[in-house]
Formats: structure tokens, sequence, C-alpha cells
């Protein structure tokens, strides 16, 4: 077998549907968005971006793989029984002199 099988590459340039008169790019910005009640910023988050106008869409798998990455439900790991680390801040401290 030597399907030759090349990787469709994802277009580097789009119309920009704000200006239609631009070009978008991509490039990376920072992202912020809300997370519950929490404000988070993501920089260096894939985001097309139009020369002219300066509109901007973020990448919309790179989106989607975060979103997967904060939802809490996406992923829910096993529960295994938290262990804490090694640090008992008691149990070797000696006590203020
Ligand atoms: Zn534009």
């Amino acid at each position: 077998m030597t399907e030759n099988i090349s990787p469709t590459e994802p277009p580097t340039i789009q119309p920009c549907m704000h200006c239609q008169g631009g070009r978008k790019r991509l490039k990376t910005a920072t992202l912020m968005t809300w997370l519950g009640d929490d404000l988070i910023t993501v920089p260096n988050f894939p985001a097309w971006i139009c020369d002219i106008c300066g509109h901007r869409n973020y990448d919309t798998q790179a989106l989607a793989q975060l979103s997967l990455m904060l939802n809490p439900d996406a992923g829910t790991p096993i529960q295994t029984p938290v262990k804490p680390a090694g640090k008992k801040p008691t149990a070797n401290t000696p006590p203020p002199a």
C-alpha cells in the first residue's frame, strides 16, 4: 500500500466577511472568555485577523479544543482518591520560637 495520502492543508487566507475587501490570515491573538464567573485569557490563541479592518475570528477548531479542555463535564476523569503531594505543613514544622 503506497497510497499517497496528503493531508489536506487548511487554507491560510480567508476572505473577510466584515469589510468584504480584506483577507484574513491565521495569526495569534489573546482570547478572553468567561468560564463561569471567571474571566480567563488565553494568549497566543489561533485567530484569523483581517489585514485591512482588523476583524478577527478565533479559529473554530482551536475554540472547540479549548471548550473541551474547559468544560468540566467533557472529560470527567475517573474518581481517584486525591492524595496531598507530600506537603504537610504541620508534620515536620518546628513550632515558632
Ligand atoms: Zn476586514
